[in-house]
């Protein structure tokens, strides 16, 4: 058989051989083993948050990013009251419909796609709106690589007696928040499968307790309700799992935060994070292709280009040829006009980024794409 290749996407991720490793086991989600580990784990990612002992709880639940935004806002946002979106990309209109079906107001603000969101447009929005409660953002906008400032946009959140729900889907373990210097955030979301480096499965909410009190009976829906997660792990220990979890990509969390905090943690990750966001974007601009965003509001977690406006390319023949030569990315693109996208997150090193970006070369060359440069960037 031959090698697969490698995952140059924004999730699920490229992983360590000893986190798929540990996927191929049975266990017992109550088994009193399973119990202690659970409960150390979720101690763990506590801490990785900044998340302080006793006022905030780490809150595992079965299912994806959506899953655990959608839980936020219905347990957090009370049904028929407004929250505010920062709109700059996907998942910013992603977060609105979740917001919209559960019920609630989603009053969005709109801004460019590929442009930040920022704190005085929220200071504004608030200032204009006595009504709204919560502001909700994305801290890593996967679909276009920008990272909103999250630390001015909570200052201003908490600046205005408002609360805060960040969605660090794809920032989580890279992109530093420090939970406990946000007595306004009430909740902070992310997945296993991203920055973390472990299995998809499993979506987890690190909120604070009073909130989490205090808001008893918003969600509107058992399977997504926070509060009851808490209230759950008070009756029946922090070990226990309420319903069945995909307990081996539990497992292979485990796993995956040892070998996150051996590397050196947060920092760590976000320089090797920043080192192949680098590498992709000066080796694919080298080639002549255009960057979607400029080179200051790129992030570290994805780097997304213009595709070539030469007739012969197009995006899965591209996808296809690069599979051959040993690296998959995505064959959708998230923006507006035509982009491709590679993923600089996940068991990935400068080295794969090197390859990766000269496997690219190939594939245009092998393609016959002569025109790389799309339109001048936007000042
Ligand atoms: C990936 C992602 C999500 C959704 O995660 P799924 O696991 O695909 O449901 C939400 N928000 C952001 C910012 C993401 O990057």
């Amino acid at each position: 058989m031959t090698e697969p290749p490698l995952l140059l996407i924004p999730g699920p991720v490229q992983t360590h051989p000893r986190v798929k490793a540990t996927m191929a086991q049975d266990i017992a989600p109550w088994d009193n083993d399973t119990r202690t580990r659970y409960a150390a784990l979720r101690e763990r990612l506590r801490a990785i948050a900044g998340g302080i002992e006793g006022e905030h709880v780490c809150l595992p639940l079965q299912g994806c990013g959506h899953f655990i935004v959608e839980a936020a806002l219905r347990t957090f946002v009370a049904p028929g009251t407004k929250v505010l979106i920062p709109n700059n990309g996907n998942y910013g209109t992603r977060m609105i419909r979740l917001a919209r079906e559960a019920g609630r107001v989603a009053v969005a603000i709109e801004i460019p796609e590929g442009e930040l969101a920022t704190a005085q447009m929220v200071e504004k929005a608030l200032a204009e709106d006595p009504s709204i409660g919560t502001v909700a953002v994305v801290h890593s906008e996967t679909s276009t690589s920008v990272i909103n400032p999250v630390e001015e946009i909570a200052a201003a959140v908490r600046a205005a007696g408002r609360r805060l729900i960040v969605d660090a889907v794809s920032a989580f373990g890279a992109i530093p928040f420090d939970l406990g210097a946000h007595p306004e955030t009430d909740a902070i979301v992310f997945s296993s499968n991203k920055c973390l480096e472990a299995m998809p499965g499993i979506g987890v909410a690190v909120a604070r307790v009073d909130r989490l009190e205090a808001c008893r009976g918003n969600a509107g829906s058992w399977s997504l309700d926070l509060s009851d997660l808490l209230h759950h792990a008070r009756s029946y220990g922090w070990g226990s799992i309420r319903f069945t979890p995909p307990i081996q990509s539990l497992a292979a969390l485990e796993v995956a935060l040892e070998l996150f905090e051996a590397e050196g943690g947060q920092p760590a990750r976000l320089a090797r994070y920043t080192e192949n966001a680098r590498i992709l974007y000066d080796g694919l601009a080298a080639l002549g292709l255009t960057p979607w965003v400029p080179r200051d509001r790129q992030g570290p977690i994805i780097v997304t280009m213009h595709q070539p406006p030469d007739q012969a390319f197009a995006l899965q023949p591209f996808v296809d040829a690069l599979k051959r030569r040993g690296f998959l990315i995505s064959n959708f693109s998230t923006t507006s006009v035509p982009t491709f996208r590679v993923g600089a997150i996940g068991h990935l090193f400068p080295d794969d980024m090197r390859r990766a970006t000269a496997a690219i070369a190939d594939t245009l060359e092998e393609m016959g794409v002569r025109h790389l440069a799309r339109a001048p960037l936007a000042a």
